[in-house]
């Protein structure tokens, strides 16, 4: 379980959400900037060197969602749980150096895109995007809904 389940007592939240600036859904960002250890079990070799590569260069860019949360430390770019979800709960975020120009999958995707869990009040909890990421990368909680405004 690469994503800590546990992120949310063991990291504090920035006190401003992120914004999604075209539908205006906001969500909490954990541990921003802070270093973690990350646990890589079942991740192959080479997303590993990807992760490490992208926290070498860029800092630590914590985890973003709370019930819907998603470790941007472990994202890859996959994209496969955007495809996966049934209520359009997540969408691309930008490579943290260049601000709100997402090229998006298949379309000169970015491995530093990542992806960003906007709607996740819409969330009904069916687990697929868990089950695709490639890095476990998602961890979702119902129990934690009552955290999200
Ligand atoms: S659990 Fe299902 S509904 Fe919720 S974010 Fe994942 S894919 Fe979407």
């Amino acid at each position: 379980m690469p994503i800590d389940p546990d992120f949310y007592k063991k990291l504090s939240k920035k006190a401003e959400q992120h914004n999604n600036q075209a539908s205006g859904d906001k969500h909490y960002v954990w541990g921003e900037g802070v270093e973690r250890e990350l646990d890589f079990t079942g991740i192959n070799s080479h997303d590993k060197e990807l992760v490490e590569k992208h926290i070498s260069e860029k800092g630590y860019l914590g985890i973003h969602g709370t019930n819907v949360a998603v470790d941007f430390d472990l994202c890859i770019a996959d994209g496969a749980c955007i495809s996966a979800c049934p209520v359009l709960v997540f969408g691309w975020n930008l490579k943290p150096e260049e601000g709100p120009t997402s090229n998006g999958p298949g379309n000169n995707l970015n491995e530093y895109d990542k992806s960003d869990p906007f709607a996740e009040k819409s969330c009904i909890y069916c687990l697929a995007c868990e089950t695709v990421c490639p890095t476990t990368a998602i961890k979702i909680q119902e129990g934690l809904k009552d955290k999200i405004q």
